[in-house]
């Protein structure tokens, strides 16, 4: 008897590649949420936390001023825009490896990476 490779053997094999699909979203999500983030404090208090997997700009507001721009791109974080005197903070490089910081002194903003930068990142990314 020979079994014809018929449509339900399709859809089988459409299921198992979807769920292999899910999988693996699942693990690699898993993955990220395990890297690095960059933690923002503002005059020592934590202004926020953002995942270093994700691209973003943020405003950093201080009494409804805007002081500085982080810009968290390709697992990177930088200050681009800053309205201190000095500007040291904008032309730090862009930091990704745990306990980095950029640091604004006028500002009083710091910058800082938490977690591990796995060298899988990349891998993921790519
Ligand atoms: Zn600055």
């Amino acid at each position: 008897m020979k079994k014809r490779f018929g449509k339900r053997d399709f859809i089988l094999i459409a299921v198992l590649l979807a769920a292999a699909f899910v999988i693996w979203l699942l693990i690699s999500r898993t993955k990220f949420a395990k890297g690095a983030s960059a933690v923002v404090t503002v005059d020592g208090d934590v202004y926020g936390t953002y995942p270093l997997s994700q691209n973003q700009e943020i405003p950093i507001m201080k009494d409804e001023k805007r002081t500085n721009i982080l810009v968290i791109k390709n697992g990177k974080a930088d200050i681009t825009e800053a309205d201190c005197p000095d500007r040291l903070c904008v032309h730090q490089k862009p930091i990704s490896m745990t306990n980095e910081t950029i640091v604004c002194l006028p500002n009083k903003v710091v910058v800082s990476i938490e977690g591990s930068t796995e060298s899988g990142i990349d891998s993921i990314a790519k």
